[in-house]
């Protein structure tokens, strides 16, 4: 039998790091399997769904990489629906509810009072079919209940092995709003059925839909699927991931000048492990290594730590050309010189912008002390950076190389006290390349142009 996974998201967000994660491991469920992975947009919520989420949904998951097999959208399908749904209340499986908010609230309150757990005590399913005709005719707003078996659903989760619900909890459960709009725990049984899922991979904030879901399946005598249920991700305070954690949008990420590689090896970690140390994966890799039985049943933590190290550890394995592209970005007259000063310990592309911020500025902003290595005093400074300029004045071949060789003869073992100031004069900063790298993309001008400028804020 063909594996069919698919990825089911509300255009009601932006795809976001759980959403991602989903996608991919239904993704790579289903390639691992040789199997398809569908792409439904599930936007039977006609408020809350926008078209603008659904592209920024698409247009990610493309640049991640996760291209889907199949695609549907649930608003296309509102026939298909209606089909089952009648069928349901043919077989009285499923009857119209006249109970308005007032009313259900007050039963609600009742129950409460007496000590028991809230649910719909089925007031509605004994109106007879040809009662409720005549009242949707004249008029009257009714919901579609399903009647809910009260026994104990049960079944293996991939992922959470044995799980059992007692359904009598639940009470009748609204399936649709009339017979022209499903909801959520509906539409979905009919398209897992209908586009042959074998496998329902999504998180576990969803498990408490599913006894309902089999339900309803059982109902219609639709076919069995397999269930697994990711953990949680968690924010570094171990509550459920939040913007208050940081960006939860994959945009943002990308924004950030993560590399969709990055992320994808990053969210493959989010609850999985291959088992070994083995972190760096790349999407064919993962394809091979997946498996359910590695996914964690505890919450995965998100650390943006590991994030940054996977992300610079793809930014080292770019070419030196695309790199520079993607940089441009961030710094549009950045060149491969001056990246690949920073390539070995760049974390995100969008840094490019501040590391290298010095090398197009007309004049550097920095603390005149920042000068001195150590307890120099002022006139040592100037000293310093006086034997500098004559060193850098008769270079004849300016390249670093020369640069480095004539610095270093003159310095002989008081190699900080001529060399950071060099630093700090042709960055304004602390931390940076060496001074020879950036003399010589500098040229000689700008070089000692900086020089002189150090010197006159003593
Ligand atoms: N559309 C649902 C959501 O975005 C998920 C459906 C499912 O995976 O069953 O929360």
């Amino acid at each position: 039998m063909e594996i069919r996974t698919r990825f089911a998201p509300s255009p009601t967000g932006n795809l976001h790091i759980g959403s991602a994660r989903t996608a991919l491991f239904n993704y790579l469920f289903a390639k691992k399997n040789n199997g398809k992975f569908v792409l439904r947009i599930e936007d039977t919520d006609i408020e809350r769904s926008k078209k603008e989420y659904e592209e920024n949904i698409i247009g990610n998951l493309k640049l991640l990489g996760l291209d889907w097999d199949e695609f549907y959208r649930q608003s296309e399908r509102m026939d298909v629906y209606a089909k089952y749904l009648q069928k349901l209340l043919d077989e009285d499986k499923a009857y119209y509810c006249f109970c308005g908010p007032e009313e259900l609230e007050a039963m609600r309150q009742e129950q409460m009072s007496r000590g028991e757990a809230p649910k719909y005590a089925g007031k509605c399913s004994c109106i007879s079919k040809e009662e409720s005709q005549e009242r949707i005719k004249k008029g009257e707003r009714a919901v579609i209940r399903f009647k809910v078996e009260p026994k104990i659903v049960r079944f293996n989760d991939l992922i959470r092995s044995q799980i059992e619900f007692d359904a009598s909890l639940m009470g009748d459960i609204v399936i649709a709003k009339n017979i022209k709009t499903p909801l959520y725990n509906f539409a979905v049984v009919i398209d897992d059925a209908d586009m042959g899922i074998t496998h329902i991979i999504r998180g576990e904030d969803l498990l408490p839909n599913t006894p309902k879901q089999i339900l309803i399946q059982e109902a219609l005598g639709l076919d069995k699927v397999k269930y697994a249920h990711l953990p949680l991700i968690l924010g570094p305070d171990r509550s459920k991931m939040s913007k208050r954690h940081g960006a939860t949008s994959i945009k943002e990420y990308l924004d950030q000048g993560y590399l969709p590689h990055a992320i994808i090896n990053f969210l493959a970690l989010l609850g999985w492990n291959p088992g070994t140390d083995k972190e760096i994966f790349s999407l064919d890799e993962l394809i091979k290594e997946f498996s359910t039985d590695k996914i964690q049943k505890s919450g995965a933590v998100f650390n943006i730590q590991k994030l940054d190290s996977i992300n610079g550890i793809y930014i080292r394995r770019l070419s030196l050309e695309i790199l520079t592209d993607l940089c441009r970005k961030y710094a549009p007259e950045i060149n491969e010189k001056i990246v690949s000063l920073f390539q070995e310990r760049m974390k995100k592309i969008s840094e490019i912008g501040e590391l290298a911020d010095f090398f197009f500025k007309e004049n550097l902003d920095y603390e005149k002390d920042m000068l001195k290595w150590k307890n120099m005093t002022d006139q040592e400074v100037i000293e310093s950076i006086d034997k500098s300029i004559k060193v850098i004045s008769k270079i004849k071949d300016w390249n670093k190389e020369n640069i480095e060789k004539g610095l270093l003869e003159e310095a002989g073992e008081k190699r900080g006290e001529l060399l950071w100031p060099v630093r700090v004069a042709l960055s304004g900063k602390k931390f940076s390349p060496p001074p020879f790298d950036i003399a010589e993309i500098l040229g000689r001008e700008k070089t000692i142009k900086r020089l002189d400028y150090a010197k006159s804020l003593f």
